[in-house]
């Protein structure tokens, strides 16, 4: 049904929109008197003309690329070369007026009016053609519920089912071409919009991915929508693969445009795989699609917002990935993952001043794992996400359990993914999880790799760590020293803490280098008021020279090795308590 009445609807929006578009150029070049001006107002109400005939034609052709016969020849009566050439005329003269006010000549009036009635006129006559094959293909559409089958409801697109009819037309060798590449697209983002906005704007998404790959002008296409965020682009002919990466790249970009939701800006990217091959080695086309799908599974594996070719050697890597991923999958699902917690305390007193989350996986076999065993399986199975969001909820929950505990607990810090600071909804998520939980904003540190700093400093990266600083929660520069981040880069935001790489403090007291590259480390930060963290401290002489250094707060194994959530109160216990509140003894206590 919604296929009929999108058609139905895109005849209307268009039907109204070249008519205010002719009043508008009329108005344009009698009332105004800046050209510029108007010729932008002209524009972009053409543009959206444009979009509607790309979006009308769009639905016309899944009309036409369906199996129903008597469907298809209405439709091809309506949809004539005609048609097409009343539509570029108008848009023809369009532009010209456009032209015409951007260089600020006004058209003659009379000429204009004369003009435009016989454009509009022509493409009216031609729309009311398709206005009645719409209504017509509507009502048959409506009586047939087999044809409602194969339409995805909520973008008009052809679906799954669909796809395959359309290949067994192939397969059956009804097509001019015998080649064809397969783009399989998938949405990066779609479960975060999901989680962090909604359904709705879910939906917007998924609506504006496929008006993008629609409008994507090329003979020959077939798009429909197979899946949740999954896309699969059918294009007949012979393409090269600069070609085809071209179209893969102008796609993403299409698609990765922003969109609004409630007032904000909001994007989508995708990731694209690509796959070729050519019916007459008597292939079926649905093992192109599943090469497409795992050059995909690599694109997305790559760092999204990619395409890849599909390659044979592929196929192992991938299988390895997907066992490790059903087993961490399965782990997360029972709980198998879960923070340790490694106090970090002011190096002279020895007072908590916060902890920092450590991910373990309790493995059902293989015991207590740290994260070198499974952190980039997790990047690279897709579950790092997952991941870090289940972490970052059982921390607050934990650390909300303490608190109601009447436990000092000032902060504790989370690691974060570098691939998530360019994320829009990265400060959202955040406040979410810990209003949820019932933290403040204040009690929250993150931390971001030093590196991140230089390979990635963008605008968005920036504005999401001024947002934290914004919204109350700490930012730190973990591993700092390994990263050879620019220190001007300190300039763009605000950074709380640095962590002192561990490869500075290890035998820092042996080596008089290390100890005055750390003091420097030191003096900078501190001349910029910023803290400093020495990571990683092992033995009481390390822990010495860093506070003769000035730095203010240690970690590492010399305070405390990480600990599971249960153990910290007894912890803080057994070294805070006594120090806080050393036990009063009266001088003449009667024994
Ligand atoms: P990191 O952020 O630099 O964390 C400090 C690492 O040093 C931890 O390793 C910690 O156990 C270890 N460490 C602490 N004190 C000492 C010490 O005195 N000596 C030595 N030799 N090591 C010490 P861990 O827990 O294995 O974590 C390794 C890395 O994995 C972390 O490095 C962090 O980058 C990452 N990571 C840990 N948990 C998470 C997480 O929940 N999410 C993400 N995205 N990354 C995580
Ligand atoms: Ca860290
Ligand atoms: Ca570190």
């Amino acid at each position: 049904m919604a296929r009929f009445s999108v058609l139905l609807d895109e005849v209307h929006n268009l039907r109204l929109a070249s008519h205010n578009f002719a009043m508008l150029c009329l108005s344009a070049s009698t009332l105004s008197d800046s050209g510029p001006n108007d010729a932008r107002v002209v524009r972009q109400r053409l543009r959206e003309i444009s979009g509607l005939w790309a979006r009308l034609r769009n639905a016309g052709d899944h009309i036409l690329h369906g199996s129903d016969n008597h469907l298809i020849q209405i439709m091809s009566k309506a949809f004539t070369r005609q048609t097409e050439d009343s539509f570029r005329c108008f848009e023809d003269i369009g532009i010209s007026i456009c032209t015409q006010l951007l260089f600020d000549q006004r058209p003659e009036t009379t000429e204009l009016r004369e003009l435009l009635r016989v454009v509009t006129e022509d493409l009216h006559q031609t729309i009311d053609g398709l206005l009645a094959a719409a209504r017509h293909v509507g009502q048959i559409g409506d009586q047939s519920a087999s044809r409602l089958a194969s339409v995805d409801e909520l973008t008009g697109l052809p679906n799954r089912r669909a796809l395959y009819d359309h290949i067994q037309r192939y397969d059956a060798g009804h097509w001019p071409h015998s080649n064809v590449a397969v783009m399989q697209i998938d949405l990066d983002r779609l479960k975060i919009i999901n989680d962090t906005m909604g359904h709705a704007a879910g939906d917007k998404a998924l609506r504006h991915a496929s008006a993008a790959m629609v409008s994507f002008d090329h003979p020959n296409m077939f798009v429909a929508r197979t899946g949740g965020d999954e896309f699969v682009l059918l294009l007949f002919g012979d393409f090269d693969s600069d070609a085809l990466k071209d179209i893969a790249d102008q796609l993403i970009a299409a698609i990765s445009t922003p969109f609004i939701v409630e007032g904000k800006e909001c994007y989508a990217g995708a990731s694209v795989g690509i796959e070729t091959g050519s019916f007459a080695d008597g292939l079926p086309l649905d093992s192109f699609i599943r090469n497409a799908d795992l050059a995909l599974y690599t694109a997305k594996n790559g760092g999204r917002g990619k395409s890849r070719f599909f390659s044979p050697t592929l196929r192992t890597q991938i299988e390895k990935v997907e066992e490790l991923q059903s087993h961490m999958r399965e782990g997360l699902q029972k709980g198998e993952f879960r923070p340790y917690f490694q106090p970090q305390v002011e190096g002279r007193s020895g007072k908590i001043v916060g902890f920092e989350s450590l991910a373990r996986w309790h493995h059902p076999s293989r015991g207590v794992l740290t994260p070198f065993h499974f952190l980039s399986a997790a990047e690279d199975a897709r579950l790092l996400d997952q991941l870090d969001q289940h972490l970052m909820v059982s921390t607050f929950t934990t650390l909300r359990t303490w608190i109601d505990q009447g436990l000092d607990v000032p902060q504790v810090s989370l690691n974060l993914t570098t691939s998530r600071l360019l994320d829009v909804d990265l400060v959202d998520s955040i406040l979410f999880a810990a209003s949820d939980a019932g933290v403040d904003p204040s009690k929250i540190s993150v931390e971001i790799l030093e590196s991140a700093m230089i390979d990635n400093t963008s605008k968005r990266m920036i504005e999401n760590i001024k947002n934290l600083s914004a919204a109350g929660i700490k930012v730190e520069l973990d591993d700092f020293g390994t990263g050879h981040a620019s220190i001007s880069n300190l300039r763009h935001f605000r950074v709380d803490r640095i962590k002192i790489d561990r490869s500075f403090v290890k035998d820092v007291h042996l080596y008089s280098e290390l100890a005055r590259i750390t003091s420097a480390m030191i003096g900078l930060a501190h001349s910029l008021r910023i803290d400093v963290l020495a990571e990683g401290i092992e033995t009481p002489e390390e822990r010495l020279v860093l506070n003769a250094l000035g730095c203010d707060h240690i970690q590492g194994f010399g305070v405390a090795h990480p600990m599971p959530a249960s153990d910290v109160p007894d912890w803080l216990q057994a070294t805070q308590t006594t120090k806080k509140l050393p036990p009063r003894r009266r001088k003449n206590s009667a024994a």
